[in-house]
């Protein structure tokens, strides 16, 4: 399966996971050269592999499709964070219902340490595709991999396009779970010497054992 089949099939991934509303998400992934982005505007059950937008480093692009209008985001982390592989961006319902109060997501949960801290927050808000969105996003990312975006949606990133998605979907879970518990109380939230202790068991998590454990 080449680059570009194997993002349409995370995009339609996306939309069974119920990431995607609409035509609101778009996916990004690094490849020699610049990055592939999914175009703008398109539904993902009707892309062919042309349709992916290849973009240069410098927001010059190529191919038949005018690229996602959120293009910046995905260049300016790619750019940025030479770590990452992958980058999506999805107007999920928990996620974006959280970013429309403003709130981040805190350590209600052990696993809001998997976006790579001590929570998950929430970038200010910026119009859509514009350079100021761009920078908050990046603010928001420092230290993390996913963030929400205020009265918009959220975004994950990983060293891969496939690791990028599995994060959004533990994201968009622990969103879903937030919002719940905020129904009947207020969450009690881990200690910082906790989080410290999950933060450092997940740099061996899952490396150290053999397939077969
Ligand atoms: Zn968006």
């Amino acid at each position: 399966m080449s680059a570009r089949e194997a993002m349409i099939a995370l995009a339609r991934r996306m939309n069974a996971a119920g990431l995607n509303q609409g035509t609101s998400g778009n996916l990004s992934q690094r490849v020699e050269g610049g990055f592939l982005l999914t175009p703008s505007g398109m539904d993902y059950d009707a892309l062919e592999p042309e349709d992916i937008v290849l973009m240069r480093l410098d927001g010059t692009h190529e191919g038949r499709r005018e690229p996602s209008s959120e293009w910046r985001i995905h260049r300016d982390v790619l750019a940025t964070r030479p770590e990452v592989g992958g980058v999506l961006h999805a107007h999920s319902m928990f996620s974006t219902s959280l970013a429309c109060l403003r709130r981040p997501i805190p350590a209600f949960h052990y696993m809001v340490t998997r976006a790579g801290g001590v929570d998950i927050r929430c970038a200010d808000y910026a119009t859509f595709g514009s350079e100021e969105l761009s920078r908050h996003v990046l603010g928001a990312l420092e230290g993390r991999r996913a963030c929400l975006m205020a009265n918009h949606g959220m975004l994950a990133v990983g060293d891969s396009l496939a690791s990028a998605y599995r994060l959004a979907v533990e994201v968009e879970t622990l969103a879903a779970m937030y919002w719940r518990a905020l129904q009947v109380g207020e969450p009690v939230l881990l200690e910082p010497e906790e989080l410290a202790r999950v933060l450092d068991k997940w740099k061996t998590y899952g490396q150290t054992a053999s397939p077969r454990d």
